[in-house]
């Protein structure tokens, strides 16, 4: 990393990782990014975790792509089968108008057939600015909603509850408001690991005596802090939180004044809750009625709580109903709307807020606006200068991908996601994709998708854009170029405009903020946050003035639903897709581990954190292992109803002995090749955290 002080410019941008949104000062020397040190946001205060800090380098990786790619007519068939140190197999070097002249016509044939042919799917990695285009280019070149991106597979259920129940898909506390708090559920979320800049700060909290509640199947780090560890069976939150909510009605701990004042359906809930007393549900959540009943008293009885959930809540069939449940807890102990309170699912990629926010799901248009309603639309349409477009919700990613394979889409256009790693039932999408008549892949790397793409378009990373992100605390923060993108590669709103001025939408943007200034005219949640003013600073959404540096709590005077009150919605139990069996007797979760974000393909080409974590592995507790002949280190096969991986066991004691957890960033041993694509009915998010499998040794050759 040489002397710290010499280097030759030095540019302020956000970490391209995970949700947190932690900014960082990029010191770059003889035209590459050579150390990266944390800087005073609102989200981080200079802090950075590992990936923060170390995982940068995969922008100067060998395997970048630098030229436009178009696959060779004698290509080998489609498959997961490129040497991404060699792309000369299957693909020829073009230039850009070649590319995009290609990627036009195609989709502009598709779209003379049926519109309908094509889809897309944007990305949480670009720029508010990328998805809010992205978004347009579908809604606008091709008058449909098929246009998703990775949130269908990560707080999509969070989302539909928080929608359905508060009037708004975000966060209503950042969560630095556990400074204010004195007690703190997080479940369903390891923080250390997926966002640990933020568990820095609930680490804190407990240092100074906050309560804090942490409920998970897996015995996370974070219990090391917890005043209470609630290891409840997998698949059984709606059940437990049921549980909780029944002793606070039973007991008479919920906040009678602020229900009749904010809420509405409380006496269908409180009738709900009366078939969950702690003692019936103990067995199915695995939990003593003691503990239920202790942490229904710690939540209700402190004076501001605040609850943290991450995708253990969102990835079942039933996430919307876990989240409805979380949402009423705060409900009836009148935590919303004031310091220390408020609901907070922990998000994911670092701009998966904002992409959902600028539109880039298939029933919302930006700002949550719904796309059945006509003057919505029209709204847009007028500064799209454009006609109307379907008032149909379109398409979410799995059903986009079931309709690829069943020849109804033949055409897609890919930016910066990678379903061909992150799908459920991987195997099925990866044979979706094989059929496509065009599939146009933007990336930075030859991604597991890219493998299949007919035209490949070299995109910048994060460290190389100039645009705006939003992170989990709604809180929009400019990214600025450190470096430019290498060789021939582009920012991916130029690429967008360019490939929609070639058919004929005639966009022609010159500079991103055109695209900001665009957007601010149909989302009130930019009020007042102007591009000049992001230039010095953050802002959190909502701003209430030019001067007002945006509220961390919202809704302490009323919701954004009618009569401003928000919604208890009673949450029934709906167990699992699958049951574990004779033939899968065990179960599956899959999440990601410190050193590697998603798919892998950025922190699998940064050096320290490869060198960290280079292998493919799992998780057994050691008992399991034992039972089963296995030494940790060694291999053993997975099995689902969906097919086979063979990967290496590790023990870990805070895992249940039913249970193994598979981390998906490995191609080698790709979890989702196991997972259940079953779908929860308002979210459409698969099932991810649940899926019936048989462990076995790998016997000695
Ligand atoms: Fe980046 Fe998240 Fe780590 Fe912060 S906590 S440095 S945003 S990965």
């Amino acid at each position: 990393q040489g002397d710290l002080q010499d280097y030759d410019s030095e540019t302020e941008s956000v970490c391209p990782f995970c949700g947190v949104g932690c900014l960082v000062s990029l010191k770059v020397k003889d035209g590459k990014v050579k150390y990266v040190e944390g800087i005073n946001g609102p989200a981080n205060e200079g802090r950075l975790c590992v990936k923060g800090r170390f995982g940068y380098d995969y922008i100067h990786h060998p395997h970048r792509l630098t030229k436009p790619l178009i696959r060779r007519e004698d290509a080998p068939a489609k498959g997961l089968n490129v040497d991404p140190g060699d792309l000369s197999t299957h693909f020829r070097e073009a230039t850009w108008d070649e590319a995009l002249d290609l990627a036009a016509k195609g989709l502009m044939d598709l779209r003379a057939e049926d519109p309908r042919l094509v889809a897309g799917f944007g990305s949480a990695k670009c720029t508010n600015e990328e998805a809010y285009l992205f978004q347009k280019f579908i809604r606008h070149g091709f008058k449909h909603n098929n246009v998703d991106h990775c949130t269908r597979l990560c707080h999509a259920s969070s989302v539909a509850a928080l929608i359905e129940n508060v009037g708004s898909g975000a966060v209503t506390a950042t969560f630095n408001e556990i400074e204010n708090a004195d007690v703190a559920i997080v479940i369903g979320s390891n923080p250390i690991e997926n966002h640990p800049v933020a568990a820095t700060y609930f680490k804190q909290f407990t240092k100074r005596g906050g309560k804090l509640i942490v409920m998970d199947p897996r015995g996370i780090g974070l219990r090391r802090f917890a005043s209470e560890m609630v290891q409840f069976r997998p698949g059984a939150d709606v059940s437990m939180l049921n549980a909780i909510m029944h002793v606070i009605v039973e007991e008479g701990l919920y906040d009678q004044s602020y229900i009749e004042k904010f809420t509405e359906n409380w006496e269908a809930e409180k009738a709900h809750l009366a078939q969950f007393s702690p003692e019936k549900m103990s067995d199915i959540c695995g939990v003593s009625p003691d503990q239920l009943r202790r942490v229904a008293r710690t939540f209700a009885n402190g004076k501001a709580g605040l609850i943290f959930w991450g995708m253990g809540v969102s990835q079942h069939i039933h996430g919307t109903d876990n989240s409805r449940c979380l949402i009423s807890l705060a409900l009836m102990t009148g935590n919303v709307g004031k310091p220390g309170a408020g609901l907070h699912p922990l998000r994911g990629q670092n701009n998966v807020q904002g992409a959902s926010d600028a539109g880039l799901i298939p029933m919302f248009l930006p700002d949550y606006q719904t796309v059945t309603d006509a003057g919505v639309r029209e709204a847009f349409t007028q500064v799209w200068d454009s006609g109307d477009f379907s008032h149909e919700k379109g398409l979410t990613v799995t059903e986009i991908v079931d309709q690829v394979y069943a020849g109804n889409i033949r055409g897609m256009y890919i930016q910066g996601e990678n379903p061909a790693m992150s799908d459920p039932d991987v195997d099925h999408a990866r044979a979706a994709f094989a059929k496509l008549d065009l599939l146009i892949v933007q990336d930075i790397f030859l991604t597991e998708t890219a493998n299949y793409a007919d035209i490949i378009l070299p995109a910048s990373a994060l460290y190389e854009k100039n645009g705006t992100v939003s992170n989990t605390n709604r809180q929009v923060q400019r990214v600025r170029p450190a470096v430019p993108p290498p060789g021939e590669a582009r920012e991916d709103w130029s690429i967008t405009t360019e490939l929609a001025d070639r058919m004929g939408l005639d966009w022609g943007y010159r500079d991103v903020s055109e695209v900001f200034d665009e957007m601010k005219l149909n989302m009130k949640s930019l009020d007042n946050i102007t591009w000049e003013r992001l230039k010095t600073e953050s802002v959190t959404y909502p701003s209430l003035s030019e001067n007002d540096p945006g509220q961390a709590i919202v809704f302490g005077d009323g919701f954004p639903r009618a009569e401003g009150r928000a919604r208890f919605t009673p949450a029934a139990v709906i167990p699992p897709d699958e049951a574990p069996d004779a033939d899968y007797p065990m179960i599956m979760t899959t999440g990601r581990q410190l050193e590697h974000w998603h798919t892998g393909a950025m922190t699998r080409r940064s050096r320290v954190l490869d060198a960290v974590e280079p292998e493919a592995n799992c998780s057994l507790h050691p008992r399991t292992l034992k039972l089963m002949g296995v030494e940790p280190g060694e291999m053993v096969r997975l099995s689902t109803r969906r097919g086979s991986i063979e990967i290496m066991a590790r023990a870990d004691r805070a895992i249940a002995e039913d249970m193994v957890f598979v981390p998906f960033a490995y191609v080698e041993a790709a979890a989702n090749i196991l997972t259940n694509p079953a779908i929860d009915p308002y979210g459409k998010i698969p099932e991810f955290k649940f899926s019936a499998v048989k462990v076995e040794k790998i016997k000695d050759p």
